[in-house]
């Protein structure tokens, strides 16, 4: 594979990060995954403008402009043959000479950037017709979730509980109520109603999910904006998320319990198809 680092287009295991990166050493960076579906970028603007938010929550500068990220993007696509998949884009604080928390000057340490590209079967996944199972955990995650930063150590540890549990992922509640998934958002849909968490900045605002209520309101069908506790989501008709490489993926057990018959639902299943029409149609 060729990844992008800093300036530079090279073998992956030519690639190198300073072990003083603040990325490596204290998390101090952002993120970004875009889907690719025949070979063009799905929704690179939405992904664009949530890395600008987030560069500009961690006061952060970008090494590049946009229009250089979007460049970047389509050359890792064509340098790696890449159809379908994701492009994962990283901007850390940089290396400074030493170890140290205040933030280095951006003027003496510039911003470092990565991009790679994953190759993986997103409209086709088998997920989405056999739909997935979740456990509730506790949110213990920081307060500031609409920020996409690296700071992933507890959803990966959601993960891993999950799989210990005999499960695909985990959703995460605080105060009695649903947050998101370890990466992606989470909605139930009761008697025709889609229902998924507002945003704050207790989740991260999904480029998906946008353009997945977007897509269901033009089509007629009734959103509403609130928390849900895990005992509604096990009593709802359907339930399902949403994420950049998983677009709509039906769940179909909650800690255990059935949701509805045990399949994908019918909203779900709809959603991801007028979903990845869409995306299709408007890629670039
Ligand atoms: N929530 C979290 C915590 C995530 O990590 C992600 C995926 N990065 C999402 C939601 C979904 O966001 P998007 O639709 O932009 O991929």
């Amino acid at each position: 594979r060729t990844v992008y680092v800093n300036g530079d287009y090279v073998p992956e295991a030519e690639a190198k990060i300073s072990v003083f990166d603040r990325g490596f050493l204290m998390a101090d960076g952002v993120y970004e995954v875009t889907s690719v579906l025949d070979g063009k970028l799905v929704d690179f603007d939405g992904h664009a403008k949530r890395l600008e938010r987030s560069l500009t929550e961690l006061d952060m500068a970008s090494p590049v402009t946009i229009d250089e990220l979007l460049e970047i993007h389509r050359e890792l696509v064509r340098l790696n043959d890449l159809t379908e998949g994701g492009i994962y884009l990283q901007i850390t604080r940089g290396a400074p000479v030493d170890r140290d928390f205040a933030f280095p000057d951006p003027a003496e340490v510039p911003s470092s950037l990565v991009l790679f590209t994953q190759s993986k079967n997103l409209a086709n996944a088998p997920a989405a017709t056999t739909g997935i199972s979740v456990i509730s955990i506790d949110d213990l995650r920081w307060a500031r979730r609409d920020i996409k930063t690296v700071q992933l150590l507890y959803p990966s540890m959601g993960k891993m509980m999950a799989k210990k549990a005999g499960a695909d992922d985990a959703w995460m509640v605080e105060d009695g109520v649903v947050t998101e998934g370890t990466s992606n958002n989470a909605y139930i849909v009761k008697g025709g109603k889609i229902i998924t968490r507002q945003l704050s900045n207790d989740i991260l605002h999904g480029i998906t999910r946008a353009a997945v209520l977007r897509l269901a309101k033009e089509a007629q069908m009734e959103v509403e904006e609130r928390g849900f506790t895990i005992a509604e989501a096990q009593e709802a008709d359907e339930a399902f998320i949403t994420s950049a490489t998983t677009f709509v993926q039906p769940v179909v057990k909650i800690d255990g319990e059935t949701v509805g018959e045990g399949k994908p639902g019918r909203i779900a299943l709809r959603l991801r198809e007028i979903y990845i029409d869409e995306s299709r149609k408007k890629a670039i």
